[in-house]
């Protein structure tokens, strides 16, 4: 697996996001993917790279939680910590 530098993470990501800036790239779902509670306003989206381009909607603290515990599981398997 190639490991991108963090200049490459953050100019992809910036085209990404301009990319979903395009409303007909949005398909928001109901509730959040993380907590179940209903989206407001202050949300993150995640999509993936598959044919689908499936998306993750989430709140945004609920991404931040998110984001905490797959580096855990990544590092718990990556050291076979369990
Ligand atoms: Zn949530």
């Amino acid at each position: 697996m190639r490991i991108e530098s963090y200049s490459d993470f953050l100019s992809r990501a910036k085209t990404e996001y301009e990319h979903a800036a395009d409303d007909a790239h949005f398909r928001p779902t109901d509730h959040c993917f993380f907590c179940g509670e209903p989206l407001g306003d202050d949300l993150v989206m995640w999509q993936g790279c598959d044919d689908r381009a499936q998306q993750v909607w989430l709140h945004r603290d609920c991404a931040k939680e998110l984001g905490g515990r797959l580096i855990c599981d990544a590092l718990i398997h990556k050291y076979r910590i369990c």
